[in-house]
């Protein structure tokens, strides 16, 4: 793990601001210089919490005769309309010329959205054409869920020397019908928070529920889990948007939205809180009483290994397993835990269970003198 992505600033600290969450809000598209204008001053006129102003100028769309942006003309138009209302304003790039066009206009930060992000020729041209630029720079996650692309992302443009970086999260597009345009798969930003403590994640509520309707909800869920500020799709008339209209809200029901929302304290001061602490230990003993059970179980895997051998038994039994997967859930059923989770802790634990069998008879492999296999663990 490069220790690249350590030690980035906040979005608050780009612009010497404080307060918490840090909130994006803009429209979709830039669309004209008077639908600019207004949003942006609707914007910060009912939101004065707004730190930074979205707006896309080339857009990356899914099919072909649809409004693709209205281009270059529209960065002095969105720079303006920023600087009228006292906000830093942001852009999409996708390639070097974007990123010389958007630096010639004065714009404040970039954004790499989800179909660049994917394609590592594009991310390292942009990359290289920052060298020596102190901006800016969020990354939205690719639209697959490669947590190692998205990373890998950030990294070409912080060994290009951004160090003011951002990962937003705007979930993972699913052929499945699903509820959301773009399933938030919520484990995926946690890690990269588990990996890089200090990049900051932003949620893009808009791009992941598809549907003004979700907002709200997905706006609550990612401060319930303590991400660092949210990119709210935002634009004067958002039914007549030319993209991305159903998604949109008005400035006025961002306000709502924001005012709803509860924000929870990030970190947990040790000793401040009597319950949380017991409940916690309580957790922590239960945590190793797993681990200690699942060790105990492996080592019942080695003594059937041993066994197998014995008599010339093949390690995995299709119908055993079958039949272990079946009692766990239903048992599991009763106890609360979801069918999904089962099947992948079980999957895990037979994955390790047969690495441990295999092991026993590797050995005895190696004692016999027959050439010795490496075995493939998970
Ligand atoms: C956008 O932010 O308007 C956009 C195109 O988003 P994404 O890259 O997440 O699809
Ligand atoms: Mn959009």
């Amino acid at each position: 793990m490069s220790n690249l992505l350590e030690n980035i600033p906040s979005p608050q600290q780009w612009f010497g601001l404080s307060g918490s969450p840090f909130i994006i809000a803009g429209p979709c598209s830039v669309e004209g210089e008077e639908q600019i204008h207004r949003t942006v001053g609707a914007i910060s006129e009912a939101n004065p919490d707004v730190g930074l102003i979205r707006a896309g100028i080339w857009k990356p769309r899914t099919r072909p005769y649809t409004f693709e942006g209205v281009g270059e003309i529209g960065l002095p138009w969105l720079k303006a309309a920023g600087a009228e209302a006292g906000l830093p304003v942001a852009v999409e790039v996708a390639g070097a010329e974007h990123v010389q066009a958007a630096l010639k206009a004065g714009i404040d930060v970039l954004w790499i959205g989800a179909r660049t992000t994917v394609n590592p020729f594009l991310v390292q041209e942009i990359a290289d054409s920052l060298r020596g630029v102190d901006i800016p720079v969020m990354v939205k996650n690719p639209v697959n869920p490669d947590l190692e692309l998205w990373i890998g992302g950030m990294e070409r443009l912080a060994a290009s020397g951004i160090r003011k970086l951002a990962a937003i999260h705007r979930g993972f597009s699913a052929y499945e019908k699903s509820e959301f345009r773009n399933p938030p798969r919520w484990e995926i930003p946690i890690e990269l928070r588990r990996r890089y403590p200090s990049l900051p994640i932003l949620v893009d509520p808009s791009h992941i529920g598809g549907k003004r309707d979700l907002i709200q909800r997905l706006s609550q869920q990612a401060m319930d889990m303590g991400f660092d500020g949210l990119m709210i799709e935002t634009h004067i008339n958002p039914s007549r948007a030319w993209s991305d209209a159903s998604q949109q809200v008005d400035p006025q029901t961002l306000r709502n939205i924001l005012q709803q929302l509860i924000i929870r304290a990030p970190k947990i001061e040790s000793g401040q809180h009597q319950l949380l602490s017991e409940l916690r230990a309580r957790i922590d003993r239960l945590d190793d009483y797993i681990i200690e059970l699942l060790g105990e179980r492996m080592d019942i895997s080695s003594q059937i290994g041993a066994y197998k051998q014995e008599h010339h038994l093949a390690i995995h039994q299709a119908q055993r397993w079958a039949e272990i997967y079946r009692r766990s859930l239903a048992k599991a059923r009763v106890t609360g835990l979801s069918e999904g989770f089962t099947q992948e802790l079980f999957r895990q634990i037979h994955n390790e269970s047969i690495y441990h069998q295999a092991k026993v008879m590797e050995k005895e492999f190696q004692i016999s003198g027959a050439p010795s296999e490496k075995v493939q663990q998970g």
